[in-house]
Protein backbone atom coordinates (compact mmCIF):
# COMPACT_ATOMS: atom_id res chain seq x y z
CA UNK A 1 0.00 0.00 0.00
CA UNK A 2 1.55 3.36 -0.90
CA UNK A 3 2.32 6.05 1.56
CA UNK A 4 -0.04 8.68 1.57
CA UNK A 5 0.74 10.55 4.65
CA UNK A 6 0.29 13.62 3.92
CA UNK A 7 3.72 15.40 5.50
CA UNK A 8 2.47 18.84 6.16
CA UNK A 9 -0.48 17.41 8.75
CA UNK A 10 2.54 15.44 10.27
CA UNK A 11 4.86 18.04 10.73
CA UNK A 12 1.86 20.14 12.52
CA UNK A 13 0.97 17.02 14.74
CA UNK A 14 4.31 16.66 15.97
CA UNK A 15 4.57 20.18 16.84
CA UNK A 16 0.88 20.18 18.72
CA UNK A 17 1.55 17.13 20.75
CA UNK A 18 5.52 17.57 21.52
CA UNK A 19 7.10 15.39 19.17
CA UNK A 20 9.21 17.49 17.33
CA UNK A 21 9.59 21.68 17.02
CA UNK A 22 11.88 23.08 14.47
CA UNK A 23 15.25 24.65 16.77
CA UNK A 24 15.59 27.94 17.51
CA UNK A 25 12.09 28.79 17.06
CA UNK A 26 11.45 31.94 18.58
CA UNK A 27 14.38 33.56 16.75
CA UNK A 28 12.75 32.31 13.42
CA UNK A 29 14.10 29.03 13.57
CA UNK A 30 17.17 27.32 12.61
CA UNK A 31 17.11 25.65 9.46
CA UNK A 32 18.27 21.89 9.03
CA UNK A 33 17.88 21.58 12.93
CA UNK A 34 15.53 20.18 14.92
CA UNK A 35 14.62 19.65 18.77
CA UNK A 36 12.50 16.66 20.18
CA UNK A 37 9.58 17.88 22.94
CA UNK A 38 8.66 15.62 25.46
CA UNK A 39 7.00 13.06 23.60
CA UNK A 40 9.28 12.62 20.42
CA UNK A 41 12.68 12.35 22.68
CA UNK A 42 10.94 9.82 24.62
CA UNK A 43 10.07 7.90 21.29
CA UNK A 44 13.62 8.83 19.83
CA UNK A 45 15.35 6.76 22.98
CA UNK A 46 12.86 4.00 22.02
CA UNK A 47 14.52 3.59 18.63
CA UNK A 48 18.00 3.99 19.96
CA UNK A 49 17.36 1.53 22.75
CA UNK A 50 15.66 -1.12 20.56
CA UNK A 51 18.80 -0.56 18.20
CA UNK A 52 21.24 -1.06 21.57
CA UNK A 53 19.35 -4.00 22.11
CA UNK A 54 19.31 -6.04 19.10
CA UNK A 55 22.92 -5.29 18.22
CA UNK A 56 24.83 -5.06 21.26
CA UNK A 57 23.30 -6.68 24.10
CA UNK A 58 22.32 -9.68 22.34
CA UNK A 59 25.40 -10.51 20.58
CA UNK A 60 28.05 -11.58 23.05
CA UNK A 61 30.37 -10.14 19.80
CA UNK A 62 29.79 -6.83 19.94
CA UNK A 63 30.87 -4.33 22.38
CA UNK A 64 29.65 -0.21 22.55
CA UNK A 65 31.80 2.34 22.84
CA UNK A 66 31.03 6.42 23.31
CA UNK A 67 33.61 8.47 21.33
CA UNK A 68 34.24 12.11 21.52
CA UNK A 69 33.10 13.98 18.74
CA UNK A 70 36.04 16.41 18.59
CA UNK A 71 39.12 14.09 17.48
CA UNK A 72 42.41 14.43 15.86
CA UNK A 73 41.98 16.10 12.19
CA UNK A 74 44.55 13.65 10.96
CA UNK A 75 41.36 10.85 11.45
CA UNK A 76 39.80 12.90 8.54
CA UNK A 77 42.69 13.14 6.34
CA UNK A 78 43.18 9.32 6.85
CA UNK A 79 39.22 8.60 6.68
CA UNK A 80 39.47 10.88 3.03
CA UNK A 81 36.77 13.09 4.12
CA UNK A 82 39.14 15.71 4.15
CA UNK A 83 39.81 15.32 0.58
CA UNK A 84 36.58 13.75 -1.05
CA UNK A 85 33.15 14.67 1.54
CA UNK A 86 32.34 17.49 -0.49
CA UNK A 87 30.05 18.77 -3.09
CA UNK A 88 31.04 21.44 -6.31
CA UNK A 89 29.13 24.12 -5.62
CA UNK A 90 28.15 27.68 -7.19
CA UNK A 91 26.60 30.96 -6.21
CA UNK A 92 24.25 33.38 -7.42
CA UNK A 93 26.40 36.84 -8.11
CA UNK A 94 22.95 38.58 -7.38
CA UNK A 95 20.45 36.75 -4.81
CA UNK A 96 23.50 35.20 -3.39
CA UNK A 97 22.01 31.84 -3.06
CA UNK A 98 23.95 28.39 -3.34
CA UNK A 99 23.32 25.50 -5.79
CA UNK A 100 25.18 22.13 -5.99
CA UNK A 101 26.12 22.10 -9.56
CA UNK A 102 24.34 18.85 -10.19
CA UNK A 103 21.55 19.90 -9.26
CA UNK A 104 21.39 22.88 -11.73
CA UNK A 105 20.55 22.59 -15.21
CA UNK A 106 21.92 25.89 -17.68
CA UNK A 107 24.61 28.53 -16.35
CA UNK A 108 22.31 30.85 -14.45
CA UNK A 109 20.19 31.40 -11.78
CA UNK A 110 17.46 29.12 -11.30
CA UNK A 111 15.66 31.73 -9.16
CA UNK A 112 16.64 35.60 -10.52
CA UNK A 113 18.43 34.53 -13.87
CA UNK A 114 21.66 35.62 -11.82
CA UNK A 115 25.54 34.68 -12.95
CA UNK A 116 27.23 32.26 -11.13
CA UNK A 117 30.54 32.29 -9.41
CA UNK A 118 33.04 29.82 -10.56
CA UNK A 119 32.56 26.40 -9.26
CA UNK A 120 34.04 25.60 -6.14
CA UNK A 121 34.62 22.64 -3.72
CA UNK A 122 32.59 22.97 -0.28
CA UNK A 123 33.28 20.85 2.18
CA UNK A 124 30.56 19.47 3.98
CA UNK A 125 32.38 18.66 7.81
CA UNK A 126 31.59 21.54 10.12
CA UNK A 127 35.24 23.26 10.86
CA UNK A 128 36.03 25.24 14.31
CA UNK A 129 38.99 25.35 15.90
CA UNK A 130 40.61 24.63 19.28
CA UNK A 131 42.05 26.46 21.69
CA UNK A 132 43.20 30.12 22.10
CA UNK A 133 44.70 30.58 18.68
CA UNK A 134 42.14 30.10 15.52
CA UNK A 135 44.85 29.37 12.90
CA UNK A 136 45.78 26.28 10.69
CA UNK A 137 47.58 23.97 13.33
CA UNK A 138 44.18 24.66 15.44
CA UNK A 139 41.55 23.65 13.11
CA UNK A 140 39.40 20.50 14.09
CA UNK A 141 36.17 18.98 12.18
CA UNK A 142 32.80 18.22 13.85
CA UNK A 143 32.77 14.06 13.20
CA UNK A 144 30.78 13.85 10.18
CA UNK A 145 30.31 10.08 11.12
CA UNK A 146 30.80 7.88 14.23
CA UNK A 147 31.94 5.12 12.63
CA UNK A 148 36.44 6.47 12.22
CA UNK A 149 35.96 6.50 16.13
CA UNK A 150 35.28 3.25 15.95
CA UNK A 151 38.67 2.41 13.76
CA UNK A 152 40.70 4.46 15.58
CA UNK A 153 40.04 2.97 18.82
CA UNK A 154 40.22 -0.70 17.14
CA UNK A 155 43.60 -1.67 18.88
CA UNK A 156 42.08 -0.31 21.70
CA UNK A 157 38.73 -2.16 22.15
CA UNK A 158 40.02 -4.96 21.34
CA UNK A 159 42.87 -5.37 23.61
CA UNK A 160 40.73 -4.35 26.51
CA UNK A 161 37.36 -6.06 25.86
CA UNK A 162 38.93 -9.91 25.39
CA UNK A 163 37.20 -10.11 22.18
CA UNK A 164 38.28 -12.17 19.17
CA UNK A 165 37.80 -11.52 15.29
CA UNK A 166 34.78 -11.96 14.24
CA UNK A 167 33.48 -8.84 16.58
CA UNK A 168 32.04 -5.42 16.43
CA UNK A 169 32.00 -2.30 17.72
CA UNK A 170 29.04 -0.07 18.12
CA UNK A 171 28.00 3.20 18.59
CA UNK A 172 24.94 6.11 18.79
CA UNK A 173 26.28 9.35 18.71
CA UNK A 174 25.58 13.04 17.27
CA UNK A 175 27.23 13.65 13.53
CA UNK A 176 27.19 16.88 11.69
CA UNK A 177 27.06 17.56 7.81
CA UNK A 178 26.88 21.22 6.10
CA UNK A 179 24.11 20.31 4.37
CA UNK A 180 23.25 22.87 1.25
CA UNK A 181 19.37 21.74 1.45
CA UNK A 182 18.29 20.11 4.34
CA UNK A 183 14.81 19.08 3.39
CA UNK A 184 11.88 16.91 3.75
CA UNK A 185 11.02 17.69 7.53
CA UNK A 186 13.88 15.32 10.03
CA UNK A 187 14.58 13.48 7.04
CA UNK A 188 17.94 15.11 5.98
CA UNK A 189 19.33 17.56 8.85
CA UNK A 190 22.50 19.20 9.70
CA UNK A 191 23.01 18.07 13.23
CA UNK A 192 21.68 13.89 13.34
CA UNK A 193 22.43 11.09 15.25
CA UNK A 194 23.20 7.65 13.99
CA UNK A 195 23.85 3.92 15.29
CA UNK A 196 26.72 2.41 13.75
CA UNK A 197 28.06 -0.80 14.01
CA UNK A 198 31.48 -1.61 13.03
CA UNK A 199 32.14 -5.21 12.75
CA UNK A 200 35.82 -7.13 11.79
CA UNK A 201 35.85 -10.36 10.21
CA UNK A 202 38.65 -12.36 8.38
CA UNK A 203 39.01 -11.63 5.15
CA UNK A 204 36.93 -14.13 2.75
CA UNK A 205 34.17 -14.31 5.77
CA UNK A 206 32.92 -10.82 4.56
CA UNK A 207 30.04 -11.93 2.06
CA UNK A 208 28.45 -14.37 4.68
CA UNK A 209 28.84 -11.54 7.59
CA UNK A 210 27.68 -9.19 5.40
CA UNK A 211 24.59 -11.61 4.61
CA UNK A 212 24.28 -12.25 8.48
CA UNK A 213 23.73 -8.18 8.64
CA UNK A 214 21.40 -7.34 6.22
CA UNK A 215 18.79 -9.98 7.26
CA UNK A 216 19.69 -9.27 10.88
CA UNK A 217 18.75 -5.66 10.36
CA UNK A 218 15.91 -6.08 7.90
CA UNK A 219 14.10 -7.83 10.83
CA UNK A 220 14.77 -5.06 13.13
CA UNK A 221 12.65 -2.83 10.86
CA UNK A 222 10.39 -5.49 11.50
CA UNK A 223 10.36 -5.62 14.83
CA UNK A 224 10.14 -2.42 15.83
CA UNK A 225 6.64 -2.39 13.73
CA UNK A 226 7.21 -0.91 9.97
CA UNK A 227 4.93 -2.49 7.64
CA UNK A 228 7.38 -4.94 5.53
CA UNK A 229 5.99 -3.96 1.91
CA UNK A 230 7.45 -0.18 2.60
CA UNK A 231 10.75 -1.53 3.21
CA UNK A 232 13.24 -2.73 0.28
CA UNK A 233 16.71 -3.96 -0.03
CA UNK A 234 18.60 -2.26 -3.26
CA UNK A 235 22.29 -3.08 -3.76
CA UNK A 236 24.63 -0.10 -4.75
CA UNK A 237 25.54 -0.27 -8.75
CA UNK A 238 28.97 -0.62 -8.94
CA UNK A 239 29.46 3.40 -10.32
CA UNK A 240 27.87 4.29 -7.29
CA UNK A 241 29.66 2.77 -4.89
CA UNK A 242 31.84 4.94 -2.02
CA UNK A 243 35.47 4.62 -2.78
CA UNK A 244 36.55 2.47 -0.03
CA UNK A 245 33.29 -0.24 -0.51
CA UNK A 246 33.24 -3.47 -1.93
CA UNK A 247 29.77 -3.67 -1.58
CA UNK A 248 26.76 -2.00 -0.34
CA UNK A 249 22.85 -2.15 0.08
CA UNK A 250 20.99 0.10 1.38
CA UNK A 251 17.38 -0.36 3.25
CA UNK A 252 14.95 2.03 1.94
CA UNK A 253 11.20 3.03 3.00
CA UNK A 254 8.86 4.12 0.93
CA UNK A 255 7.87 7.80 2.78
CA UNK A 256 5.49 10.22 1.40
CA UNK A 257 8.06 11.80 -0.79
CA UNK A 258 9.45 8.10 -2.42
CA UNK A 259 12.03 5.48 -1.44
CA UNK A 260 14.50 6.92 0.15
CA UNK A 261 17.90 5.47 2.08
CA UNK A 262 17.28 4.42 6.09
CA UNK A 263 20.32 2.63 6.61
CA UNK A 264 23.44 1.25 4.39
CA UNK A 265 25.35 -1.87 4.81
CA UNK A 266 28.69 -1.81 3.16
CA UNK A 267 31.26 -4.47 2.99
CA UNK A 268 34.07 -1.61 3.34
CA UNK A 269 37.02 -4.29 3.04
CA UNK A 270 40.66 -3.28 4.94
CA UNK A 271 40.35 -0.05 3.53
CA UNK A 272 39.77 1.97 6.95
CA UNK A 273 42.12 0.05 9.16
CA UNK A 274 44.64 -0.09 6.75
CA UNK A 275 44.38 3.66 6.34
CA UNK A 276 44.55 4.71 9.70
CA UNK A 277 47.69 1.98 10.07
CA UNK A 278 49.01 4.40 7.33
CA UNK A 279 48.33 8.00 8.96
CA UNK A 280 48.99 7.01 12.51
CA UNK A 281 52.12 4.64 12.06
CA UNK A 282 50.38 2.04 14.39
CA UNK A 283 50.02 -1.84 13.02
CA UNK A 284 46.22 -2.56 12.82
CA UNK A 285 46.86 -6.02 11.86
CA UNK A 286 45.05 -8.41 14.21
CA UNK A 287 46.97 -11.70 15.23
CA UNK A 288 44.37 -14.94 15.96
CA UNK A 289 45.74 -16.24 19.70
CA UNK A 290 44.15 -19.93 18.50
CA UNK A 291 45.13 -19.89 14.84
CA UNK A 292 47.87 -17.75 15.21
CA UNK A 293 46.42 -16.40 11.68
CA UNK A 294 47.63 -12.56 11.19
CA UNK A 295 45.61 -10.27 9.26
CA UNK A 296 43.90 -6.52 8.39
CA UNK A 297 40.38 -7.25 9.33
CA UNK A 298 37.82 -6.40 6.94
CA UNK A 299 34.53 -4.44 7.76
CA UNK A 300 31.30 -4.87 7.51
CA UNK A 301 29.37 -1.78 8.34
CA UNK A 302 26.07 -0.84 9.16
CA UNK A 303 24.88 2.46 9.10
CA UNK A 304 21.26 4.24 10.30
CA UNK A 305 20.13 7.30 10.86
CA UNK A 306 18.35 7.54 14.23
CA UNK A 307 16.21 10.96 13.33
CA UNK A 308 15.20 9.26 9.83
CA UNK A 309 14.41 6.36 11.75
CA UNK A 310 11.75 8.23 13.95
CA UNK A 311 10.20 9.74 10.72
CA UNK A 312 9.82 6.16 9.01
CA UNK A 313 8.00 5.68 12.68
CA UNK A 314 6.14 8.24 12.58
CA UNK A 315 5.05 8.08 8.64
CA UNK A 316 4.41 4.78 8.68
CA UNK A 317 1.73 4.72 12.08
CA UNK A 318 0.22 7.68 11.05
CA UNK A 319 -3.65 7.38 9.86
CA UNK A 320 -6.66 10.15 9.90
CA UNK A 321 -9.21 7.23 9.92
CA UNK A 322 -12.82 7.99 9.07
CA UNK A 323 -15.17 6.83 11.99
CA UNK A 324 -18.50 8.49 11.17
CA UNK A 325 -19.85 12.22 9.70
CA UNK A 326 -18.26 14.48 11.32
CA UNK A 327 -16.03 12.32 13.12
CA UNK A 328 -11.97 11.68 11.72
CA UNK A 329 -9.88 10.33 14.84
CA UNK A 330 -5.52 10.88 14.05
CA UNK A 331 -4.22 7.95 15.47
CA UNK A 332 -0.23 6.87 15.29
CA UNK A 333 -0.35 2.92 14.97
CA UNK A 334 2.73 2.77 16.98
CA UNK A 335 4.13 -0.54 18.09
CA UNK A 336 4.03 -0.77 21.94
CA UNK A 337 7.59 -1.62 21.87
CA UNK A 338 8.53 2.18 20.47
CA UNK A 339 5.56 4.11 21.37
CA UNK A 340 6.32 6.98 23.47
CA UNK A 341 3.70 6.82 26.07
CA UNK A 342 2.98 2.87 26.38
CA UNK A 343 -0.21 3.12 28.90
CA UNK A 344 -2.65 6.05 29.99
CA UNK A 345 -4.27 5.65 33.10
CA UNK A 346 -7.79 7.60 33.93
CA UNK A 347 -10.10 7.98 36.25
CA UNK A 348 -13.45 8.44 34.71
CA UNK A 349 -14.53 11.20 36.63
CA UNK A 350 -12.19 13.56 39.34
CA UNK A 351 -13.94 11.97 42.57
CA UNK A 352 -11.08 11.25 45.31
CA UNK A 353 -12.04 7.59 45.22
CA UNK A 354 -11.25 6.71 41.67
CA UNK A 355 -7.85 9.17 41.28
CA UNK A 356 -7.08 7.25 44.35
CA UNK A 357 -6.78 3.69 42.45
CA UNK A 358 -6.04 5.15 39.36
CA UNK A 359 -2.77 6.68 41.02
CA UNK A 360 -2.03 3.61 42.58
CA UNK A 361 -2.19 1.79 39.39
CA UNK A 362 -0.22 4.42 37.50
CA UNK A 363 3.15 3.89 40.19
CA UNK A 364 2.88 0.11 39.62
CA UNK A 365 2.35 0.34 36.11
CA UNK A 366 5.49 2.55 35.89
CA UNK A 367 8.02 0.44 36.95
CA UNK A 368 7.13 -1.58 33.50
CA UNK A 369 5.78 0.77 31.03
CA UNK A 370 5.99 4.32 29.39
CA UNK A 371 2.79 5.80 31.58
CA UNK A 372 0.86 8.77 31.72
CA UNK A 373 -1.90 10.23 34.07
CA UNK A 374 -4.98 11.91 32.90
CA UNK A 375 -7.87 13.28 34.26
CA UNK A 376 -9.21 15.90 32.02
CA UNK A 377 -11.76 16.26 30.21
CA UNK A 378 -14.45 13.19 28.54
CA UNK A 379 -12.81 9.93 28.37
CA UNK A 380 -13.41 10.41 24.72
CA UNK A 381 -11.43 12.95 24.48
CA UNK A 382 -9.01 11.73 26.38
CA UNK A 383 -8.94 8.42 24.23
CA UNK A 384 -8.30 10.48 20.85
CA UNK A 385 -5.77 12.72 22.91
CA UNK A 386 -3.77 9.18 23.25
CA UNK A 387 -4.23 8.11 20.00
CA UNK A 388 -2.59 11.27 18.30
CA UNK A 389 0.75 10.24 20.42
CA UNK A 390 0.05 6.63 19.65
CA UNK A 391 -0.41 5.19 23.25
CA UNK A 392 -1.87 1.54 22.78
CA UNK A 393 -3.46 1.02 25.96
CA UNK A 394 -5.80 3.29 28.17
CA UNK A 395 -7.12 1.76 31.17
CA UNK A 396 -10.08 3.57 33.38
CA UNK A 397 -11.12 3.02 36.43
CA UNK A 398 -14.96 3.40 37.33
CA UNK A 399 -16.64 3.03 40.69
CA UNK A 400 -17.53 -0.71 39.63
CA UNK A 401 -13.22 -0.87 40.36
CA UNK A 402 -14.05 -0.03 43.80
CA UNK A 403 -16.45 -3.08 43.60
CA UNK A 404 -14.81 -6.00 41.25
CA UNK A 405 -10.93 -4.62 41.73
CA UNK A 406 -10.94 -4.90 37.90
CA UNK A 407 -10.78 -1.72 35.24
CA UNK A 408 -11.53 -1.28 31.70
CA UNK A 409 -8.25 -1.68 29.35
CA UNK A 410 -9.11 0.12 26.03
CA UNK A 411 -7.51 -0.93 22.56
CA UNK A 412 -5.83 1.96 20.05
CA UNK A 413 -6.23 0.19 16.99
CA UNK A 414 -9.66 -1.61 17.14
CA UNK A 415 -10.42 0.63 20.15
CA UNK A 416 -12.37 -2.23 21.76
CA UNK A 417 -12.62 -2.19 25.60
CA UNK A 418 -12.57 -5.14 27.63
CA UNK A 419 -12.41 -5.51 31.28
CA UNK A 420 -9.57 -6.92 32.86
CA UNK A 421 -8.57 -8.00 37.07
CA UNK A 422 -6.51 -5.28 38.48
CA UNK A 423 -3.87 -8.12 39.75
CA UNK A 424 -3.69 -9.42 35.93
CA UNK A 425 -2.69 -5.84 34.50
CA UNK A 426 1.09 -5.45 35.08
CA UNK A 427 1.91 -9.22 33.82
CA UNK A 428 -0.71 -8.21 30.67
CA UNK A 429 0.84 -4.90 30.01
CA UNK A 430 4.04 -6.31 30.28
CA UNK A 431 4.03 -8.97 27.83
CA UNK A 432 2.68 -6.45 24.98
CA UNK A 433 5.79 -4.50 25.22
CA UNK A 434 7.84 -7.65 24.58
CA UNK A 435 10.56 -6.71 21.95
ZN1 LIG B 1 19.93 34.36 -8.11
Amino acid sequence: MKNTVDMEKLVSLCKRRGIIFQSSEIYGGMNGCWDFGPVGCELKRKVKDLWWKDVVQHHDNVVGMDASIIMHPRIWEASGHVANFKDVMVDCKECKRRYRIDHVEGDCCPECGGEFTEPRDFNLMFKTYVGAVADDASVAYLRPETAQAIFAQFLTVLNSSRQRVPFGIAQIGKSFRNEITPRNFIFRSREFEQMELEFFVEPGTDEDWNNYWVERRIKWYHKIGIKPERLRIRPHEKDELAHYAKSCVDIEYEFPFGWQELEGIANRSDFDLSQHQEFSGKKMNYRDPITGKDFIPWVIETSAGVDRIVLTVLADAYEEQFLAEDDTRVVLHLAPCVAPVQVAIFPLFKKPQLQEVAKKIEENLRKHALTSYDEIGSIGKRYRRQDEIGTPFCVTVDYETLEDNAVTIRFRDSMEQERISLDRIVSFISEQLDF
